[in-house]
């Protein structure tokens, strides 16, 4: 009877084989996975077991706020973050180089497009260019009320009219801006602004969207009127994954199966020193992309 050291290792060769299978099957389909897409939600497949992201962004952030080519459809508003915010996602850490909005919402769920999106750009420590993306997404709709967290973002728009016009914040709240529920639809594409580069990682929230007030909505749109979303790109036989939150682990492992992808998290993991629920990871500096 091996030792319960092999059964790991055993573990996180079977499990890392997966990983690398589904990588290798996405770089096959290198000329037809561009974004954004439609998600049709009865299409989408459930996998369970597929690696959740786990979010370390910064509640304090020092942001730099840039006109990016407005009113250009291409454009945006872009947030520089000077202040190291990541992730750690298929045990690799991330960093967050900068978030920026779209409106309306660049990916449509069953056909309706939501008032806007907005794009989080991490990417791999140690990758450049448009290497080794994960961009994480966020739908947003209008409500009654200004959104307070986004406010200091949006109630600065109108003293960058032009590109290349920036303002500077501090003690910005990132991590706030993410929802409880972190269920995402997964799914391999590509940048939606030239050079429209592929094999990027998207995960856009499946719960509910995060809301602005019209007011807000009015602001970004003074400054693309024509709006800056890409149209929608064909599918070409991709398949939309539906990745729950790792509370859902327990409805098809049990309390075993949650001990173990925990103890394999830790043991696959050798770079990742995890103290006070932090992972301390070395920031590499990297090149600012926008998608
Ligand atoms: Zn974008």
């Amino acid at each position: 009877m091996p030792p319960f050291s092999t059964w790991l290792q055993i573990v996180c060769l079977v499990t890392s084989a997966g990983i690398g299978f589904r990588l290798a099957s996405a770089e096959e389909i290198t000329h037809s996975e561009q974004s954004p897409v439609n998600i049709g939600t009865a299409d989408v497949v459930w996998q369970p077991t597929w690696p959740m992201i786990d979010f370390y962004y910064a509640t304090n952030a020092d942001l730099t706020v840039e006109n990016i080519n407005a009113p250009s459809v291409e454009g945006s508003v872009r947030a520089i973050v000077n202040t190291p915010s990541m992730l750690n996602f298929a045990a690799d850490t991330y960093n967050l180089l900068q978030f920026h909005f779209h409106q309306s919402a660049e990916h449509a769920i069953d056909g309706h497009l939501a008032a806007m999106e907005l794009h989080f750009v991490n990417q791999k420590q140690g990758s450049t260019g448009n290497n080794d993306l994960l961009i994480v997404s966020l739908l947003i709709e209008i409500g009654a009320v200004d959104n307070l967290l986004l406010a200091p973002i949006f109630s600065s728009l109108g003293s960058i009219p032009n590109p290349s016009d920036s303002f500077t914040l501090s003690s910005f709240n990132i991590a706030t801006l993410l929802p409880d529920d972190q269920r995402v639809f997964r799914y391999t594409g590509s940048l939606t602004t030239p050079p429209y580069s592929e094999h990027e990682n998207w995960n856009i929230f499946a719960g509910a969207p995060l809301l602005i007030s019209q007011g807000q909505f009015d602001a970004f749109k003074a400054l693309f009127p024509q709006g800056n979303a890409r149209d929608l790109q064909p599918l070409d036989g991709r398949v939309v994954a539906l990745v729950p939150e790792p509370s859902s682990f327990g409805l098809i492992g049990g309390v075993w199966g949650v001990l173990l992808i925990a103890v394999w998290r830790r043991r696959c993991r050798p770079d990742m020193v995890v103290s006070g629920g932090v992972p301390q990871a070395t920031l590499v500096p990297v090149g600012i992309t926008r998608s």
